[in-house]
């Protein structure tokens, strides 16, 4: 036997008991008489004292034990004379009789503690020592409890878990595949699925009603900040229910998950349209901890003979509360900011409505007071606010004023750790028009249904259809989406000649989808949530990586194993591939 406790286990209860350990060697501290050693498990860390002068031979071996070594230890339960609270198991120590070293260990390149002295990349390399630090594992812990309260939850309201193929024909999710090459069939590819969306619309007119699966996708898309070629969705498909079904469903899902993993009950979930969201926050994803929307200005700017506003489609402004103060230096840094190239503002013009009740704005040259005044009163300003106004194409200027107030948020100190605030955003846009290939592209999915309503603007006015479509962001960020989807044959064909595919290619890629539906395909709709991304919104983080045992760095690199890597000529000649680099 190894062990009759864990590490983290043992109590005041426990005294006088005789007991075994295993672990890792985390610390020792050699006091000559006594020597004291923290051994930890997945559960905790326990003391371990090793009496040095009552046994030469258990000294001589306990000396030798360094860092990460793995021992079984046997010894007697004690209370401490000097007690450590901050430890689960502080109030005990072990006097070990007798261990014994299972495995040695050399000197870890970084030391295996929550305030490690090792860096992002190092860790990374050892990504399995950096697993054995408390704080990391406790991400993975909580991964799997979201796992397995996702399921119980979804068992439980009849949901089937059901696997699809990873080695399929490309889906069509907007990014590119990931292809795998088939030795059987030379010159042949498989795709790895971005998503299994054409196999859980199968599911369902195969008649398994409810479907999901915490299952892997796969996007060869060029690497942003966080973003994982490689992740991992909650997949579900439900058959007879409409959007109203699934935001109900999916939003007990998210609440039965904070209620079990964060102990939060979360509030009934606000919804609002797209539109309402890019008009007051300019983003299909907006932050609502806090308030801040966009102010509509042009009936009050405009005509006033500064033609920066006048030849704007729009100038919008946003009201930061208690900023009035901001120095200069403060100001400029904020037009710098709207100035960089990713964000591409031309300027920033600000109102400061002073405690004294005075007004002053950049551009007092155009304004006079009674203007500056109907700024302040469109925008709820009060003594103490700072209004801070961009201007210029509609589209990009809300743009623009979405990443200034996300700044102010932070700034301000309005977007609060530990509060979670939930948004669905529905009617999303069926369609964008992509000026560079000429052509439009389905928003969300091809297979996507359409507003009943808005179907016959399909020709007319094809950018005005709104979508069946509806996403989930908590604290501005996006965490899920779906939509109820087309059932319809001939309205799927009408959908991919609309996006500029000829019958014989919607025949080739989506045949057996389009086939299918003549068989009598019910009515359904689902959405997915990125799994990742939920654990690391639970767990108050941005990034996704710390949620996934063994990440990719944001090159997309695995540098633990150095991958992706060559393959040998041999592999090569077998799938009769020639790499011409
Ligand atoms: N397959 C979609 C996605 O990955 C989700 C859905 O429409 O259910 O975004």
């Amino acid at each position: 036997m190894y062990r009759t406790h864990t590490c983290g286990e043992l109590r005041m209860e426990n005294i006088g008991q005789q007991i075994q350990l295993s672990g890792w060697v985390q610390k020792t501290r050699n006091f000559g008489e006594l020597l004291f050693l923290d051994l930890r498990d997945r559960y905790g860390v326990t003391q371990l004292v090793f009496n040095m002068e009552a046994n030469d031979f258990l000294a001589e071996r306990a000396k030798r034990l360094g860092r990460e070594f793995v021992i079984q230890c046997e010894g007697k339960v004690v209370e401490r004379s000097n007690k450590n609270p901050k430890m689960p198991t502080g109030d005990i120590e072990i006097i070990v009789n007798d261990f014994r070293i299972l495995s040695e260990s050399k000197t870890p390149p970084f030391t295996i503690e929550n305030d490690t002295d090792g860096g992002e990349d190092l860790r990374m390399q050892y990504r399995y020592l950096d697993l054995r630090r408390e704080e990391v594992q406790e991400k993975i812990k909580m991964r799997a409890k979201v796992s397995i309260e996702t399921r119980k939850y979804l068992d439980g309201l009849g949901f089937l878990d059901i696997e699809t193929p990873c080695l399929i024909k490309s889906t069509p999710e907007g990014a590119r595949d990931f292809i795998v090459p088939s030795r059987i069939s030379p010159g042949q590819f498989y795709a790895l699925p971005q998503s299994p969306q054409t196999f859980k619309q199968l599911l369902m007119v195969s008649g398994f009603d409810k479907y999901y699966q915490i299952v892997r996708c796969f996007r060869d898309e060029d690497l942003r900040a966080d973003r994982q070629p490689e992740f991992t969705q909650i997949d579900c498909e439900m058959s007879f229910v409409e959007q109203e079904d699934i935001l109900n469903t999916f939003e007990g899902l998210i609440k039965h998950v904070f209620k079990t993993v964060k102990n939060i009950d979360l509030p009934s979930f606000p919804r609002m349209t797209y539109d309402e969201a890019m008009q007051k926050y300019g983003s299909d994803k907006p932050d609502i901890r806090f308030g801040m929307e966009f102010v509509e200005m042009n009936d009050i700017a405009k005509g006033k003979g500064f033609s920066v506003f006048d030849n704007a489609e729009l100038v919008v402004g946003i009201n930061a509360e208690n900023a009035a103060e901001y120095t200069r230096k403060q100001l400029d840094e904020l037009t710098d900011f709207v100035k960089r190239p990713q964000i591409g503002a031309t300027g920033l013009i600000y109102l400061r409505y002073n405690t004294d009740g005075s007004l002053k704005s950049s551009v007092d040259k155009f304004f006079n007071e009674d203007d500056l005044k109907q700024w302040a009163s469109k925008s709820n300003m009060k003594p103490g606010d700072l209004l801070l106004v961009l201007c210029g194409k509609t589209d990009k200027v809300r743009k623009q004023m979405n990443e200034l107030r996300l700044e102010m948020g932070n700034r301000l100190d309005l977007r609060k750790k530990g509060e979670f605030k939930c948004l669905w955003v529905l009617d999303f846009p069926l369609l964008e028009y992509d000026e560079a290939s000429n052509r439009w592209f389905a928003m969300h999915h091809p297979f996507t249904s359409p507003k009943k309503e808005d179907i016959q603007l399909l020709y007319t006015d094809p950018g005005k259809i709104r979508a069946d479509a509806y996403d989930l962001a908590i604290n501005g960020v996006e965490v899920g989406g779906g939509s109820i989807r087309i059932h319809d044959k001939t309205l799927q064909a009408k959908m991919f000649e609309r996006l500029g595919f000829t019958d014989e290619e919607a025949q080739k890629q989506f045949g057996f989808l389009m086939n299918a539906f003549e068989f009598g395909a019910p009515p359904h709709g689902g959405l997915a949530f990125g799994f990742d991304r939920l654990c690391a919104v639970l767990g108050g983080v941005d990034s996704i990586r710390d949620y996934i045992a063994f990440p990719k760095n944001n090159s997309g690199r695995d540098v633990m194993l150095d991958s992706p890597s060559t393959v040998s000529d041999e592999q090569l000649k077998e799938l009769n591939i020639k790499v011409t680099l």
